[in-house]
Formats: structure tokens, C-alpha cells, sequence
């Protein structure tokens, strides 16, 4: 039987800002894919114009990933690698894997400038120590979804599933989306972080503040004597329009930007 997830010390990442940083973005859930174009201009457009010394990137960048090899042959994931590159040049660009996301590769990342966060990550921000993670781990009522998530992120699975031609990798994914698509219109509550759990990882981490997203609740909650900061997620070409990027300034300060209201560039 394997050990109490709950009482477990996570394997920490580590990022501590240099003096220089006075701003780092923080984003998650942006699903990109070629059906949500309105999406991928306003990130595209973020990125372009945010002054932030560092944006890192908390996970499900991508709808679905099944390959660097794959995103090579992928228009729109190439549109995506382009942006990419461009903002790696003028800024620390940082990406942790999310569950859809979880297969972008060391190449890929190296191949756009991007550096690879381990999730969680602690960020040394100056005085502050703040955990960094996607959440899905944290979310351990989702029994059926963390059992997937041992098999998955297994070296072994990943060799093997890498490995398989193309069109299979593609299928398997249409497969297990479909699978959780079905599961979320179900009627099921989405499972949030395990609060037993989450003060774990903050002690572990000697942190007050854990970020995290995956669970598309923009929220602020109290966490024993800190806070959690839930991201939200990134949807601009559906009802209700969502994008947010959460601040944090060098003086202090844990600020929520609305994207949403940011001009569309060449859109009609
Ligand atoms: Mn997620």
C-alpha cells in the first residue's frame, strides 16, 4: 500500500527571483487549441505587452499534448512555439505540466527558450516563499483521476506512449477526453485541493502561500495562517469570458488582472 499522499513531503522545484525581478505574471488552464482562436490572440497579445521580468506558466497550457514530435507537425502548435520563442527572448518564461499538458517535452521547451518548472515549485520571492503547483495532485477526491495520474506520469507509460505512431497517440487522447468530458457532465462536483493536503505541502515548503490552478475557481481562500490563490482559467471565445493574470509585485502585492477587456489586435 503506498503512503498517505496527504502526509507525504512533496520532491520541491525551486525558482528564487533574482534581486532584479520587481514583477512576475502568474497564468494556468489557458487550453490552447486551434477550434479557440479568440484564446490564443489574447494570450499571444499578454505576452506581447506584459512588463513582467518572468511569466511562469502553472500547467494546461495545451488542450492536449501527445508529443514534441507531434507539435512539430502541428500548425497551430507551431503558432503557439513561435510566441513562445519570441517572449523567451525579452523575459524568464517558465512552464510546469498540467494534466493535459503533461507530455511537453525538455526538447520542446529547450527548442523555445522555456525553462521547466517540477510541480510543486517554490518561488524565493524576496522575503516571501510561495508554492507553486498546477493542482491536480492536490485534488485527491477525483479517486478515478488520481489513479490515472500514478499510471501516467510513470516513466514507463510516458516511453511507451511516446512511442506508438502518431495516429494511436491521437485516438488514445480523443479517448480519455472524452472520458472526462462525459465524467464532468455527470453531474460530479469538480474535486477541489485537499486542504489536509495543501497545508502539507506549505509546511513542507515553509511557504504561506501556495497558487495552484486546474480547478477553473478564480478564488482567494484562507490556508492555515496564509492564503491559497486559485488561477483561473482562459476562455475567450465562449460565455461566461474568462482570463486573469495573477500579479505579484516585488513591494508586495497579489494583484488580479482581468484580461478580458484587453483589445483584440487585428480582430474585427
Ligand atoms: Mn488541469
Amino acid at each position: 500500500m503506498s503512503a498517505d499522499p496527504r502526509t507525504t513531503a512533496p520532491s520541491l522545484g525551486r525558482l528564487t527571483a533574482p534581486a532584479a525581478w520587481h514583477t512576475v505574471d502568474l497564468i494556468s488552464d489557458l487550453h490552447l487549441q486551434a477550434a479557440e482562436p479568440a484564446t490564443f490572440e489574447a494570450w499571444r497579445n499578454f505576452l506581447a505587452s506584459t512588463t513582467a521580468d518572468a511569466v511562469l506558466i502553472l500547467g494546461d497550457l495545451f488542450e492536449v499534448w501527445v508529443g514534441d514530435d507531434a507539435a512539430r507537425a502541428d500548425p497551430f502548435l507551431q503558432s503557439c512555439a513561435l510566441v513562445l520563442r519570441q517572449t523567451a527572448q525579452r523575459l524568464h518564461l517558465a512552464f510546469m505540466p498540467g494534466n493535459r499538458d503533461f507530455l511537453v517535452g525538455p526538447a520542446f521547451l529547450s527548442d523555445c527558450g522555456v525553462h521547466a518548472m517540477r510541480d510543486p515549485c517554490l518561488l524565493e520571492w524576496g522575503a516571501q516563499r510561495i508554492l507553486l503547483s498546477h493542482g491536480d495532485a492536490l485534488c485527491l477526491d477525483d479517486k478515478a483521476y488520481q489513479v490515472f495520474r500514478q499510471q501516467v506520469r510513470h516513466a514507463d507509460w510516458q516511453t511507451e506512449f511516446l512511442a506508438k505512431p502518431l495516429h494511436e497517440r491521437l485516438a488514445l487522447a480523443r479517448a480519455m477526453r472524452a472520458q472526462s468530458e462525459s465524467q464532468k457532465h455527470s453531474g460530479a462536483v469538480y474535486a477541489d485541493a485537499d486542504p489536509l493536503m495543501a497545508l502539507n505541502w506549505l509546511d513542507a515548503a515553509g511557504a504561506d502561500r501556495l497558487v495552484h490552478g486546474h480547478t477553473h475557481q478564480a478564488a482567494d481562500h484562507p490556508l492555515g495562517a496564509g492564503v491559497r490563490h486559485v488561477l483561473s482559467d482562459w476562455s475567450l471565445d465562449h460565455a461566461p469570458r474568462r482570463a486573469q493574470v495573477l500579479r505579484l509585485q516585488r513591494e508586495g502585492g497579489f494583484t488580479r488582472i482581468d484580461m478580458t477587456a484587453a483589445p483584440a489586435s487585428g480582430q474585427g
